[in-house]
């Protein structure tokens, strides 16, 4: 395994190993790893010949006041963890490099992010967007793995990548949980054991939800209220939403009578977690 901090040195690496006919697919993260990031690496090394995994703290999809100075880092365990998954290359660039002095071109999509996380992080996607397409420049990969845990960031990158023609394959991979049902996140590091009954209830949530659409619930509202009232009967929990939409264009959907999209953000104390579910009739 290598570790290349220097933009100009990936795209050389890049460029010789596809000029050998070698494919290259790419693992996008922020690092702390866990098991759902190992999950993407194994899906990866299943599509492309080399396997590169970025690790970047992206500073424009943090808002203010958000947890980007606090967020955790511990670079010793992600490349721990990324030799014991056969990463070939492990991608850090520094922040003045991606984003020197003077950096003024973002990627902002219309409609998509005008849904669900995007109304409560305003610049959010246009963070993600525009450091993925960098990535995407830098790295040249033939095919790209990102978790279905982040529903709508899956969404827009695969937008982007059609409207842009990026030629990029984007696959989803599902969401890694740990045993109790909590979606795996690098955020769940902030949860005290204190907290930790509440943050299971998204899972739990979901689950209730399911279980009315499976027994001929179609009504949106009636789910999303049985879904918020079991949120909300944990102490510490506040909700920024609880949705059921359109899969595709994140709509809302009033009548849930083919497979649509539920999605939640929940604040537990001072941690923002986010989890979703396909509900199928
Ligand atoms: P992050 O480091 O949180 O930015 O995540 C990097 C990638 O890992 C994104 O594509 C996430 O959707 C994905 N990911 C994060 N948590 C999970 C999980 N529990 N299961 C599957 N993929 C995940």
């Amino acid at each position: 395994m290598e570790i290349i901090s220097d933009i100009e040195e990936m795209q050389a690496f890049s460029d010789g190993r596809r000029r050998q006919g070698q494919t290259i697919a790419l693992v996008p993260t922020m690092g702390f790893l866990h098991a759902g990031h190992s999950s993407l690496m194994s899906r990866a090394r299943q599509s492309g010949d080399i396997l590169v995994v970025s690790i970047f703290v992206n500073p424009a999809q943090f808002g203010p006041g958000e947890d980007f100075a606090t967020y955790p880092r511990n670079m010793k365990n992600d490349l721990s963890i990324t030799g014991e998954e056969g990463v070939d290359i492990v991608f850090t660039p520094g922040d003045k490099a991606l984003y020197p002095e003077g950096y003024e071109t973002y990627v902002s999509l219309t409609n998509l992010p005008e849904h669900l996380c995007g109304t409560f992080r305003p610049a959010h996607f246009r963070g993600v967007a525009t450091v993925v397409a960098k990535l995407f420049n830098i790295v040249t990969p033939h095919v790209a793995i990102f978790g279905q845990k982040d529903y709508q960031q899956l969404a827009v990158i695969r937008r982007m990548v059609r409207d842009l023609n990026f030629g990029i394959q984007i696959i989803g991979a599902p969401t890694v949980r740990d045993p109790d049902g909590l979606a795996m996140s690098s955020r769940n590091n902030y949860l005290t054991a204190r907290e930790r009954p509440a943050a299971l209830s998204l899972y739990r949530s979901l689950m209730k939800a399911a279980q009315l659409v499976q027994s001929g619930v179609r009504d949106a509202a009636r789910v999303i209220h049985a879904a918020a009232e079991l949120i909300q009967s944990y102490a510490d929990t506040k909700i920024d939403y609880v949705s059921i939409c359109d899969p595709d264009t994140l709509d809302d959907v009033k009548t849930i009578d083919r497979p649509s999209l539920m999605a939640l953000a929940v604040r537990v104390g001072k941690t923002r977690l986010i989890d979703n579910m396909i509900l199928k009739p």
